[in-house]
């Protein structure tokens, strides 16, 4: 059974003070005929706009007396339920039924056909599936266009003509709706999840071509895939339509997906992937005890650095971070490379810096507040592993820091025991250097207050 149905709105959404339903028609369609029909205007409690009145010629005054749609709810409910919610662009009509709904505090749900989809799957080739030009093209009149009942009945003449094409169709006719309907994006969906495991991991979306078009991690990949197909967002969409094929790496360990996520993602600039994790890193801040015990601050280019604290992709972020600094712990701008040492810094002049400029303050008070900072961007030991969890139940996976620096990863039988860097050289899978792995393991670390393994 149908229920085919049509709305009149006087907004493109609903919003419950300015766009709402004002006309609606369903009429119940056994298959072979339309066998019963429930048609009305409804106030919308809210103004109708010209360009609304335009489009459906109903006026503020034709809906004054009608009924407010709490007070057909009920009926539209009795009216579709057990049926398949047939209209023309059902997404509109059944996403506006469902807000009006939802306003009321109640979920409305139906299965949905829609007759523009089955129109180009049963009539392919037409220029323009809007209703107005179907009608023309097979000869279906249409007595009231744009008001509901008129548009209802002629979606339930094209419905019609749509069943008896599929009827007589060699491709179609012992196939059901419902797999008629079946797209693209649904079949990729089945083969995806087939695909993916429930695991933690690195996934790689490929097109026709086999171009890796996205990459993402997650610790259940099955599932993350799950929130790809359920997303609305157009990228998404766009994505999935692009996609013809998936691969993914099992990692175990969330800490080593991170981080071949982000250099992934580098190696392979995927088009929909934001391309926010740059590769060029031009400047660092460098940290150095100057001749007089101080610890400084300074920007200097990328191949200059001696000692990294920072690296960044501009000059422009490294000033901001530096100067955010400044102003949080109260530095000297002379001893972070902004204004020549020596002289008193301006920020003295108006009391942000504390005076280790002009021996105001001492070295010690000083230097306290920049290991503060220290602290917070260097890990506490040059030479460490970070343990996790393994790819199967009796390994477990390591990444390896090197005099402060991300070297790569590796895994391990569970019972291997660690002393020194000799025992996981063999296992090790050495990775280029990215600055920003560093800040993914710092963060890591800390988030998830994991104790790390030092190592002499
Ligand atoms: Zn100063």
């Amino acid at each position: 059974m149908f229920a085919i149905v049509d709305i009149e709105t006087c907004g493109s959404s609903f919003a419950f003070q300015k766009g709402r339903i004002i006309d609606i028609c369903i009429l119940i369609h056994d298959g072979i005929q339309v066998i019963d029909k429930f048609s009305t205007l409804i106030n919308p409690d809210c103004y109708i706009s010209g360009f609304f009145t335009n489009i459906s010629g109903i006026t503020n005054e034709m809906v004054k007396g009608a009924p407010r749609f709490h007070e057909v709810a009920k009926e539209i409910l009795a009216y579709t339920e057990g049926k398949l919610f047939v209209a023309h662009n059902s997404s509109f009509d059944y996403n506006f039924i469902k807000a009006e709904f939802a306003s009321l505090g109640f979920t409305f749900r139906r299965d949905t056909l829609c007759t523009v989809r089955l129109s180009r799957k049963l009539m392919p080739g037409k220029k323009s599936y809007s209703l107005g030009n179907l009608c023309t093209e097979l000869g279906i009149e249409n007595k009231a266009r744009h008001r509901a009942e008129g548009d209802a009945v002629a979606t339930a003449e094209l419905l019609d003509i749509l069943l008896s094409i599929k009827a007589q169709s060699q491709q179609y006719k012992s196939t059901n709706l419902d797999a008629i309907m079946t797209t693209r994006i649904d079949n990729i969906k089945k083969y995806i999840l087939k695909k993916l495991p429930e695991d933690c991991g690195v996934y790689y979306f490929q097109n026709k071509n086999d171009d890796i078009i996205y990459i993402g991690k997650s610790i259940n990949m099955y599932s993350r895939a799950i929130s790809h197909f359920n997303s609305d967002i157009k990228k998404s969409k766009a994505m999935l339509n692009d996609t013809y094929n998936v691969d993914y790496v099992v990692t175990g360990s969330e800490l080593i997906a991170l981080l071949l996520e982000a250099e992934e993602i580098k190696t392979h600039k995927p088009l929909y992937n934001r391309q926010r994790k740059a590769d060029v890193f031009t400047h660092c801040i460098d940290t150095f005890v100057n001749e007089k015990g101080i610890h400084c601050f300074a920007i200097v280019p990328t191949d200059e650095s001696e000692n990294k604290l920072l690296a960044f992709t501009n000059y422009t972020s490294a000033r901001e971070k530096l100067e955010s600094w400044i102003d949080e712990h109260s530095l000297c701008t002379s001893y972070c490379g902004l204004t020549s040492e020596g002289s008193i810094c301006f920020n003295h002049q108006i009391k942000k810096c504390l005076g280790i400029c002009s021996d105001k303050e001492t070295v010690e008070q000083y230097n306290a507040r920049v290991r503060s900072i220290l602290k917070e961007y260097r890990y506490t030991h040059p030479d460490f592993i970070v343990l996790d969890n393994g790819r199967q139940p009796n390994e477990k996976s390591f990444i390896y820091i090197q005099n402060h620096r991300y070297v790569g990863y590796g895994y391990l039988d569970e019972s291997t025991q660690i002393c020194s860097p000799e025992d996981i050289q063999s296992n090790l899978t050495s990775k280029k250097y990215y600055p920003d792995a560093d800040d993914i393991i710092r963060a890591w670390i800390k988030q998830k207050k994991r104790q790390v393994l030092v190592l002499k």
